[in-house]
Formats: C-alpha cells, sequence, structure tokens
C-alpha cells in the first residue's frame, strides 16, 4: 500500500482518536495500587505493555493471598474444624464472585480451572470427544490461538471429526458471509474467540449465537473470552453461548487460577475428565459414582489460595466499573493503533473502527525484526510482546512470521503510548531503518 493509500484508508481515518479522549480512569490513583508499578527496568520507569500476556496485581490481591495462608489455610470440603470450614467458605465464595463478573448467578456453574487452556481442554475431552464421530465437524475461526485449537485438533485426531475455520477478511473481522455456508448439518462445535489477542478484534459472539440456534441449533457454542472478561462488560446470558473460558492471571488475579462458566445442561451432558478426590460421590474397588457439577471437574485439593485472589481481583476491577474500564483500555488501543498507523513503515493488524477492538493492538514494522524492537525498547524500561502471540496459523495467514504487541491495562496511560512510539522511533533509528 503507497502512503497516499494508506494516508486515505477509510479505515485508518476511522481510527482518529475520539474527541472525548482519554484517559477514563484517574492513572495515577491506580497505579499507587500496584507495588511492581514503581520498580525500574534498565534504570528507567517500567512501562508495562504486555497485559494481554498477563497482567500486573495491585495490593489487594497480594494481601488477599497472603490474609488466607495467615488465616485460613486448610483443605476444604473435607475438613471438620474451623479452618477447613474458613477455607471453605472462602472458596465457594471466591465462585460466587467470579460468576457474577459474567453476571451468572448460579455458582455451580464456574468450574474452577487453572487457566482459559484448560478450561477449553475440558470443553475439549469431557464434551466433545466422547461424543464426536467421524464426519462431524468442529468449527473453529482462522483467528484462534493455540489453546482454542490444539484441544480441537486432540478431538479431531481422536474421534474423525473435521476441523473446519471460519476465515478473517482484509479487515481482520470474520467473514460471517460464510456462516451459512458453514454450518452444515455434521457441525457439532463452534468455538471461538470473543476477542482476538493477535488482531484485537472484538467478534460479533451474540449475534453469531444467534445465527447458530437458528440454523444449526444442534451446535454447541463456545467462546474463549481470555481477552475480553477483563476489559469489558461480558454478560454469559447475553452472548448467548453454552461455555466460556477465561484466565484469572489476565484479569489482575493470580496465575493458575481461572474458569469455565457453562449452562447446567452443557456441564451435565460433560463425562468426567480427571479422576480422583472431590470429584467422587462413591467409590469401589471397581467403580464410581460422581459429585454433581463443579465439583465433578475439580478432581484434587483446588487452587484454594488463588480462587481467593482472584476473587479480590474481581471485586477490585469491579469497582471501577466494566463500562469505564472497558472505555479506558479502548481508548487507548485506539490511539495506540491510530500513532502507529501514521508511521508509514508500520502495518497494524486488525481493525481500527471505534469499539471493534480490545485492549490490544499488533504491528509489524516493514524493517526492523519484531524481537529486535522488543529487545531495544525494553532497555527503555518499556515491556511489549513479539514473536507468534500463540496464534501461528493466524500468521502464516497474515504472511507474517510474526509480530510486536502493545497491550493496555487499567493503570497505561496516554503518556505511555507516546513513550512506546518515542522509544520505537528510536529503535529504528539505532536499527539503521529508514524513516
Ligand atoms: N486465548 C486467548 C485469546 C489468549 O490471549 C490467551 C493467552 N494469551 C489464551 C487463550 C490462553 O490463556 P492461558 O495461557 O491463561 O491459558
Amino acid at each position: 500500500m503507497s502512503t497516499d493509500e494508506r494516508l486515505t484508508d477509510p479505515r485508518r481515518l476511522a481510527a482518529r482518536p475520539p474527541a472525548d479522549f482519554c484517559p477514563v480512569l484517574d492513572v495515577e490513583r491506580v497505579r499507587r495500587d500496584f507495588p511492581i508499578l514503581r520498580r525500574t527496568v534498565h534504570g528507567r520507569p517500567l512501562v508495562y505493555l504486555d497485559n494481554a500476556a498477563t497482567t500486573q496485581k495491585p495490593r489487594v490481591v497480594i494481601d488477599a493471598l497472603v490474609r488466607f495462608y495467615e488465616q485460613h489455610n486448610a483443605n476444604v470440603h473435607r475438613g471438620i474444624h474451623t479452618l477447613a470450614e474458613e477455607a471453605t467458605e472462602a472458596y465457594e465464595q471466591a465462585r460466587r464472585r467470579v460468576a457474577g463478573l459474567v453476571g451468572v448467578d448460579d455458582p455451580s456453574r464456574l468450574v474452577f480451572t487453572r487457566n482459559t487452556t484448560e478450561a477449553l481442554n475440558l470443553l475439549a475431552h469431557a464434551w466433545a470427544a466422547p461424543r464426536l464421530a467421524p464426519g462431524d465437524v468442529i468449527l473453529l475461526t482462522e483467528m484462534e490461538h493455540h489453546s482454542n485449537l490444539v484441544p480441537w485438533q486432540f478431538v479431531a485426531r481422536r474421534t474423525g471429526a473435521e476441523l473446519r475455520f471460519i476465515p478473517i477478511d482484509a479487515t481482520g473481522h470474520l467473514d460471517l458471509d460464510s456462516l451459512d455456508r458453514l454450518l452444515t448439518p455434521r457441525v457439532r462445535v463452534l468455538s471461538l474467540a470473543h476477542a482476538s489477542n493477535v488482531l484485537g478484534t472484538i467478534n460479533p459472539v451474540a449475534r453469531i449465537a444467534e445465527q447458530v440456534r437458528a440454523s444449526a441449533p444442534q451446535v454447541r457454542v463456545f467462546v474463549d473470552a481470555a481477552q475480553s472478561v477483563p476489559h469489558m462488560p461480558v454478560s454469559f446470558a447475553a452472548l448467548g453461548c453454552d461455555a466460556l473460558a477465561f484466565s484469572g492471571h489476565k484479569l489482575y488475579g493470580p496465575t493458575g487460577i481461572g474458569a469455565l462458566v457453562a449452562t447446567s445442561e452443557l456441564l451435565q451432558e460433560c463425562d468426567p475428565w480427571l479422576g480422583g478426590g472431590e470429584m467422587i460421590d462413591t467409590v469401589t474397588f471397581t467403580t464410581s459414582t460422581y459429585a454433581p457439577p463443579p465439583l465433578r471437574f475439580e478432581a484434587g485439593t483446588p487452587n484454594v489460595a488463588d480462587a481467593v485472589g482472584l476473587a479480590a481481583a474481581v471485586e477490585y476491577l469491579e469497582s471501577f466499573g466494566m463500562e469505564r474500564v472497558w472505555q479506558h483500555t479502548q481508548c487507548l488501543s485506539e490511539y495506540a493503533w491510530h500513532r502507529l498507523a501514521e508511521l508509514p513503515f508500520m502495518r497494524v493488524l486488525g481493525p481500527g473502527e471505534r469499539g471493534s477492538r480490545a485492549a490490544l493492538v499488533t504491528f509489524a514494522d516493514a524493517e526492523a525484526h519484531p524481537h529486535d524492537l522488543a529487545t531495544l525498547l525494553d532497555r527503555d524500561g518499556v515491556a511489549i510482546r513479539a514473536g507468534h502471540h500463540c496464534a501461528m496459523p493466524l500468521h502464516e495467514r497474515l504472511g507474517l512470521p510474526s509480530s510486536a504487541r502493545a497491550s493496555f491495562g487499567l493503570y497505561n496511560s496516554r503518556e505511555e503510548v507516546d513513550h512506546l512510539i518515542e522509544s520505537l522511533l528510536r529503535a529504528r533509528r539505532f536499527l539503521g531503518c529508514h524513516d
């Protein structure tokens, strides 16, 4: 694309930063809640723009972990002593709190997992693998993270089902015109990202689920919400899906804890997956009966402390109001998209229209390698990500071996985006790239 074409490209014009520009949140105040943001990197203040990989943790989350271990630590569900009762109550209270984040009142519909990846694997192994047959179709999209692709490859290999993909168009949106053609009677599952971790595209899941219900009611709709739940109001019911997965560490909570939220019907249909303590009702030497969901899918001692930490993160996040959180990070990603798209040597991925993108911007420089850029930015204290972002097939589809990504959170400011751009330009000069 020539420079003229780039400047008149409607997508780029649409990306002009809004006049009522953010920050929506009081960033200085928010930053005081995050101890790590006080540190320096290579003698520079930390500019943390790798939030799509993992977010930093506020003091209230760290305190909740310490408090749990100092005051309430015990194993859950089986002890008849005070600490066991307190730990159980804290764990089940956390389940209610986290389910509430996606508007679900019934906590038995939330299974704690390690992360999004484990939640999607649970769906693949416990729901799909036992019931799919040769000739059945698993429908995915071209923009999936490996964690919503590889588990389905396992299922396809095990059952003889076939993988098919909703393509993306040139703007980084899903080509939904193809959906009618793809929704054949043999499709059993549609599993898709709510927000792409590379393109930033927010997919119209509710509209897609509605179309599925109307034309292919046999299809179960599963949603990878890893990049949406932390940044925008998400209602399970409004999405109209059967199951939804997200990770605690991407929403200011601890690592090692995530969630699968599903309809009660879907959880009833799932076979037990991991076997062991906690998930049983009765056991004989030869056979067992199982506890009802969600415990049926939580074999072994669960990650109690991190569930409690995640509940503290949800409470913290909700204290801002999810609508304001969404406006804040959306403004930042729009502003960054616009600043990057102005650079004639930069290919900026995904849609630029207002409201169409999640809290991240991915870009590829015509000359500088993303790893070189990320390394040089780190010398400036700026943390971004470079590589394929666990989306190798998407990068192949885009004709890129790798890309660089800046991603935003509650504590990022417009000045930090400016800092990113200045640092990028400095890095390019260092690498001897053309202007
Ligand atoms: N899906 C998407 C869209 C993601 O961005 C990520 C994390 N990069 C995952 C799934 C996997 O998340 P986790 O590693 O926490 O399981």
